[in-house]
């Protein structure tokens, strides 16, 4: 079966052959690959040769953002029958930890997970899969073509919902009654600025701004870039990282309303990342998602900063991978997010390729690039 993955020892992305799977177990389904979005984990882990091949193999399949068409299923599934379309997720718990335990494996407390695609595990870039049940999300026919958004949104929907979760603390209030935190418009009358407009920082965006929040976006793109023309789709202010410091881009946020209530990092920018936590307002929330690669060390004035978050109430949470809920809760999403903003997520996809042009898919040379899926089978 055709795969495409990385060789230990062996820079850059390749073709493989990989056997087909089958179902072992009665809980196991068979899945015949659809599409499979690229994000730039994927893109690092080739350009950085970043191998995180299991122990006594020699090749890993890259792939962690896909969808499926159920070809099969053992004798004790329950929820799924060939034909259902579905997404799957990608983590896969270390079976001893209780989040493990309990299908929430993205706050394993062992580190003895694996990832499909990413860490020690097979991804999804070939044409058959077999996983478990539990490891499998149905996805509304209707939305089939937006499917691929469903890892990648999952991952926000994740970090929007430690936003929620935390600042459920405080009173959060503003005059209308529509606005409160448990409400659809649960941003109303409040300030958010995503770092990064990468494809996790427009969705960021996307689902802060359905919430109806005052959302500023920065990048470090010119003015004409797709993505500052996504970013006015949505009723949010593009703000040009390269032109402001970090300090400026607080105010810049903070003119409206006075204060900035929450900052979602999606750009793995390290130096940036770090430099806005000094100019947070009080009682907000951060919450980082960018991964930055190598090393960085900066100087800052310790006892400034413990001061400061103490004094202010402030919370800084790092929110990683994404359990089958918040899977659940970007279906969920997902169509509201492309008619609500004229179609975005179709516009994100800067091209589509089948997976015999890999080596093209893993090369970025247009700076306009937003989004890759390969299309392993067509619709
Ligand atoms: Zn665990
Ligand atoms: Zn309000």
């Amino acid at each position: 079966m055709f795969a495409v993955g990385m060789l230990r020892g062996k820079p850059g992305v390749h073709s493989l052959e990989v056997p087909a799977p089958e179902i072992n177990e009665p809980d196991e389904v068979l899945v015949r690959m659809k599409e499979v979005g690229l994000d730039g984990t994927d893109f690092n882990i080739v350009r950085y040769n970043l191998q995180d091949i299991a122990e006594g193999r020699n090749e890993i399949v890259l792939g962690h953002e896909g969808i499926g068409v159920v070809e099969a299923v053992g004798s004790a599934v329950k929820t799924l029958a060939p034909g259902d379309l579905v997404s799957i997720t990608v983590r896969r718990g270390c079976g001893h930890c209780e989040p493990c335990l309990h299908n929430q494996s993205d706050m394993c407390m062992t580190g003895l997970f694996t990832e499909r695609g990413i860490h020690k595990m097979d991804g999804l870039l070939t044409q058959y899969v077999v996983d478990k049940e539990q490891y499998m999300v149905k996805v509304p026919p209707q939305i089939r073509k937006l499917a691929v958004f469903t890892e990648p949104l999952s991952i926000v929907e994740k970090g929007v919902e430690q936003i929620r979760v935390i600042q459920s603390r405080l009173p959060w209030y503003c005059p209308h009654v529509e606005h409160g935190l448990d409400s659809p418009e649960w941003g109303g009358c409040k300030v958010a600025l995503v770092v990064g407009a990468g494809p996790l920082g427009l969705l960021a965006t996307a689902l802060i701004r359905l919430a109806r929040t005052i959302t500023y976006t920065t990048d470090i793109v010119p003015e004409d870039h797709p993505k500052v023309h996504l970013l006015g789709d949505m009723g949010a202010t593009y703000v040009d990282a390269r032109a402001k410091t970090p300090e400026q881009i607080v105010d810049f946020c903070c003119t409206p309303i006075g204060e900035l209530n929450m900052i979602f990092e999606a750009s793995g920018a390290a130096d940036t990342a770090l430099k806005l936590i000094p100019f947070m307002s009080r009682s907000s929330i951060y919450v980082m998602t960018g991964i930055p690669r190598g090393d960085l060390k900066i100087e800052l004035d310790a006892a400034q900063l413990v001061r400061q978050v103490v004094r202010y109430n402030q919370v800084v949470v790092g929110s990683v991978n994404s359990n089958r809920r918040h899977f659940e809760m970007a279906l969920g999403d997902i169509a509201r997010i492309n008619e609500s903003f004229s179609g975005m997520l179709d516009e994100m996809v800067s091209r589509r390729l089948p997976l015999e042009d890999y080596a093209k898919a893993f090369t970025i040379d247009d700076p306009r690039h937003i989004k890759t899926v390969m299309e392993i089978e067509p619709w």
